[in-house]
């Protein structure tokens, strides 16, 4: 199989997601003459997380979302935080919030995730959304497990029965993700970093998920021939270690795309991969939230998928 037709392009399906959301942001305009809105609330100034919101905004006003931005004091109390949230709550105009994580250690992630109004959570982490994602039921599901089963459905002529792999447990990623996929008839494993011969798992997997935030722990001996692999990770490594003349260092996923190519089916590139359907669902959960709080129907673009 050439090269080029082994990798998915995270990038070419965010786009297709994103037409598709469109006539929905500019339809809720017509109806409601203001557009569906996202406030983003970032803590302090760490980097990746500023990049991340960046991206969200940009393509966010691109296709008719209004989104807003609250930078807050990497020392700010919980108690304000709070307060914020909760304005935001009340504040018919906004229809998605969501808090970018990771928060400073001193607030509690679990407290600031229960005060967004379950209505609003476009990141799907309240436990009402959670909850009834487990149950198969959810208004919101996490974007980034949202937008790998996405990209899977796309890929995959039928999923149903296949042997699919995390490698990961995290309430962002690992546990939906999970979720999705039994959703989908896959029988599912979820690997984490206590599992023993972890490789004994992955090396039967069809589909393999790798959310493990260590910069290409994943190499062939991973791997099933044929297996499709998807990689969440998203590290950042200085140029140095690697050949690149920018300052700004280099992405790399979790997995050793490279070494993984030969062995792989198809495999998701880093960067070009999740990262951009992360951030189209952001986008589909937004408008999505817009029509349920003016109680209005949503048409549902994922018809397949979910
Ligand atoms: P996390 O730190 O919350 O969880 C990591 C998981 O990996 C844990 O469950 C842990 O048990 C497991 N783990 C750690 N070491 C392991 C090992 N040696 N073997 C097996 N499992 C091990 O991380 P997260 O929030 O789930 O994110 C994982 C990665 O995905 C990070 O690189 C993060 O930046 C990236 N990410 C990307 C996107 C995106 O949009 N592409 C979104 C979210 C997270």
């Amino acid at each position: 199989m050439a090269i080029v037709s082994k990798i998915i392009d995270g990038k070419m399906y965010a786009g297709k997601l994103l037409e598709e959301i469109y006539p929905l942001s500019k339809g809720f305009f017509d109806n409601f003459n203001r557009k569906p809105s996202l406030t983003v609330i970032i803590v302090g100034d760490n980097p990746a997380s500023k990049i991340y919101v960046k991206n969200k905004i940009l393509i966010a006003n691109k296709y008719g979302i209004d989104s807003k931005e609250i930078i807050l004091a990497s020392d700010v109390s919980e108690d304000k935080l709070i307060k914020h949230i909760s304005t935001l709550n009340r504040d018919e105009n906004v229809d998605g919030i969501l808090v970018q994580l990771p928060l400073p250690k001193h607030i509690s992630e679990k407290k600031i995730i229960n005060i967004i109004n379950p209505s609003k959570d476009v990141d799907g982490f309240h436990p009402t959304n959670f909850g009834k994602l487990f149950m198969g039921d959810s208004k919101f599901i996490p974007c980034t497990p949202l937008g790998c089963l996405y990209m899977l459905k796309h890929e995959i002529e039928d999923i149903k029965g296949k042997n699919a792999v995390i490698i990961g447990r995290s309430n962002i990623v690992g546990k939906p993700m999970a979720s999705l996929l039994l959703s989908s008839d896959c029988s599912v494993t979820i690997t984490h970093s206590r599992t023993k011969n972890i490789q004994e798992h992955t090396r039967k997997a069809d589909i393999l998920i790798v959310a493990v935030g260590i910069p290409e722990m994943i190499d062939e001996t991973f791997i099933k021939p044929g297996a499709i692999v998807i990689d969440v990770g998203i590290n950042r490594l200085k140029s140095k270690t690697k050949h690149n003349a920018s300052d700004k260092g280099i992405l790399v996923g979790d997995v050793k795309f490279e070494n993984v190519l030969n062995t792989a089916k198809k495999i998701t590139p880093v960067p070009g991969g999740v990262g951009p359907m992360t951030i189209a669902c952001l986008m589909h959960n937004t408008v999505k939230a817009a029509y349920i709080n003016k109680k209005h129907d949503f048409i549902n673009i994922l018809e397949g998928i979910l």
